[in-house]
């Protein structure tokens, strides 16, 4: 599903945010980015949701080469991404309902799909009371809730977080992590930046661990045997 192939960005500054990453993610995996802050993660998310591109090395998604996508081809190939951030970027002026309905308005739905598949997607967060409400009255669980019902909404192939949970207590943070594990285990890849190294370790699944731009770990920490 994800290849990164010697990748390397350098951004403007001269800064090298990622030096000559490779690694591999299939379908429907359920795989965690860690590493301290400045580490990188931010970028490997940028790369692959083609918000920056790569200064060398080649990165495929689903079978497309992202260096070779055009400008003008970018907003087609985030329709098959749900992105989830850490502040959620809701737009306060509008209901829930409308908020999730973002994603859609670019989709040609009919305003009858529009509304089946945005209950659809409260639903499995939910928070279908709430489609009315203004998501400023919501609690931070609750509004990143509507920020992952919004990323599913065009029922991506592959939903990319970061540090969704970041400004979340640890309870909160469990109930967000478990929202995942149900969107994988119906077969959407999940890639998820966090520095919460404990819900990480509680997860049980696959661990990238990026320092300095370098990916030093690829595996699974729970599944060895404690020294
Ligand atoms: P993380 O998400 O792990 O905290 P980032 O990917 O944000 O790491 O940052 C990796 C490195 O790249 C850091 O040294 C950071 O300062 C630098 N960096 C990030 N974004 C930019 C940018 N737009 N311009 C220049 N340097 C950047
Ligand atoms: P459909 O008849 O289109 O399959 P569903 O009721 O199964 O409709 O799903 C409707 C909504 O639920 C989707 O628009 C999406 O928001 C969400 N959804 C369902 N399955 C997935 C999935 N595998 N990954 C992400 N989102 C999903």
């Amino acid at each position: 599903m994800i290849q990164f192939d010697n990748v390397n960005k350098r951004y403007e500054s001269g800064q090298d945010a990622l030096g000559r990453v490779s690694l591999e993610i299939d379908r429907a995996e359920m795989v965690f980015l860690t590493g301290h802050s400045g580490a990188g993660k931010s970028t490997l998310l940028k790369l692959l949701t083609a918000i920056e591109r790569p200064t060398r090395g080649n990165i495929i998604v689903g079978g497309q080469n992202l260096n070779r996508l055009r400008n003008s081809q970018i907003p087609y190939y985030r329709r098959n991404l749900g992105i989830v951030f850490q502040n959620h970027q809701l737009l306060f002026d509008r209901s829930v309902f409308d908020n999730v309905a973002l994603p859609l308005s670019v989709s040609g739905c009919s305003r009858r799909e529009v509304g089946r598949r945005v209950r659809a997607a409260l639903d499995k967060v939910g928070l279908l009371h709430k489609e009315k409400q203004n998501p400023i009255v919501l609690s931070g669980g609750e509004q990143q809730r509507v920020g992952i019902a919004r990323a599913v909404v065009n029922k991506p192939a592959l939903l990319v977080a970061d540090e969704p949970t970041g400004n979340l207590d640890p309870k909160l943070s469990e109930e967000i992590m478990g929202l995942f594990r149900q969107f994988n285990a119906v077969g959407t890849t999940v890639l998820i930046a966090s520095h919460d190294l404990e819900l990480i370790a509680r997860m049980r699944q696959r661990v990238l661990t990026l320092q300095q731009g370098q990916l030093i770990y690829d595996g699974y920490p729970s599944r060895e045997p404690a020294y």
